[in-house]
């Protein structure tokens, strides 16, 4: 577990253990072909350790926000990335170099992108239902994870969430602990951050936050990656806002048609006003949907088939470190759930690209 000792009043962890290397980063890395993302503070390229030739992410991150130094909140990033070490679902850290300006994470390299490019694609290569099972149960064992060790993500969206390989579909990789906090029992965190379509009624009540707060997002998540739409997305952020605190969402056919009752049944489980009846990532890893043959929509699978895909899509969690304990079920079995049915969509109805961290309004903490 976090070390209580080492958070601040914000649930910021300042205490890391990776050494901060100032030799020249370029040294050891040569950056390869184009940008891989970029935030407001932070740019993301692809790069290659000359010694290994192994491809890797550094993220490069302002050390000045603002006219304000943000050092800490750099720290607190690799330190959730280290806590996060033995789980296969979070991002891999290598390395940390510190220059005047920057600091640079030299992250695993997630070669498929981010899932946003499939929770946006047309019929062909949108996630079927069984994809977005397997990718669900990934998402909520790392989840899981981090929330086992009083650690909340925060700005769970889909360009949060990168995958190992697009086609095949690979393994998830949740990245960007920028707005993580640690959650004890004996402090309480209220702070206005995270993004729009994605934040839960109770940072925009100003209400503490908790494990719970991820929960909501993963529903908003799973409800974007089964039908290509935003549930919450209004035309002005007001309206966004004001969808999230009446629950104004769309379980319709017209929505979900193609897409399982259980799914929708997941996903209601999440969408709850009321944090405590919000299921946990525990619960939610025990949901019908995330365990079951749709034997209606599915042939079932025989014994060696299932063994087959779990090796595929759910490694072992290595061993806990650095004091981390693991939630009690490292692995579980992937089921087979319904056919290549294609997730319910016609097309695409984002009205605009989702927002970058750039438009989050209120303001995020430095
Ligand atoms: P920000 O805090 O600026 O949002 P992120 O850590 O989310 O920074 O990185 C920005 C983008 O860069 C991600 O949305 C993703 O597209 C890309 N990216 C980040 N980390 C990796 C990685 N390890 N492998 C591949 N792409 C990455
Ligand atoms: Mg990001």
């Amino acid at each position: 577990m976090l070390d209580s000792a080492v958070t601040s009043k914000s649930g910021m962890v300042t205490k890391v253990h990776t050494r901060i290397r100032t030799d020249l980063f370029k040294n050891n890395y040569d950056l390869v072909g184009k940008e891989l993302g970029r935030g407001k503070f932070a740019v993301v390229k692809k790069c290659v350790e000359k010694s290994t030739g192994q491809e890797r992410a550094a993220k490069f991150l302002r050390k000045r926000r603002k006219g304000q130094d943000c050092r800490g909140d750099i720290l607190n990033e690799i330190a959730v990335l280290e806590a996060a070490k033995a789980n296969p679902y979070v991002v891999g850290l290598h390395d940390v170099y510190e220059t005047s300006t920057e600091i640079i994470l030299v992250l695993e390299f997630a070669a498929g992108g981010e899932i946003f490019n499939q929770c946006v694609a047309d019929n062909d290569e949108a996630f079927t239902e069984k994809d977005v099972i397997r990718l669900a149960r990934q998402i909520l064992m790392g989840v899981a994870f981090l929330h086992w060790n009083n650690v909340v993500h925060l700005d769970l969206k889909p360009q949060n969430i990168l995958l190992t390989s697009a086609q095949p579909l690979g393994d998830i990789r949740i990245v960007d602990f920028g707005l993580s906090r640690c959650v004890d029992a004996t402090s309480e965190l209220r702070e206005i951050l995270g993004t729009p379509e994605y934040v839960a009624p109770e940072i925009l009540n100003y209400e503490p936050i908790s494990t719970a707060t991820d929960m909501w997002s993963i529903g908003v998540l799973t409800y974007v990656m089964l039908t290509g739409e935003s549930p919450f997305l209004g035309e002005e952020k007001q309206e966004t806002f004001l969808n999230i605190s009446q629950v104004n969402v769309d379980y319709s056919q017209d929505v979900f048609h193609g897409v399982s009752a259980l799914a929708v049944d997941f996903i209601q489980s999440l969408l709850q006003k009321n944090p405590r009846k919000r299921a946990t990532a525990e619960e939610c890893l025990d949901h019908p949907w995330l365990n079951t043959h749709l034997t209606s929509l599915a042939a079932p699978t025989m014994p060696d088939e299932q063994e087959a895909s779990q090796s595929e899509s759910e490694p072992e969690s290595p061993a806990p470190s650095l004091g981390l304990v693991s939630p009690p079920y490292p692995t579980y079995p992937t089921y087979p759930a319904q056919g290549e049915l294609k997730a319910g969509r016609d097309a695409f109805s984002f009205s605009e690209p989702f927002p970058t961290r750039t438009d989050i309004q209120p303001e995020l903490i430095c």
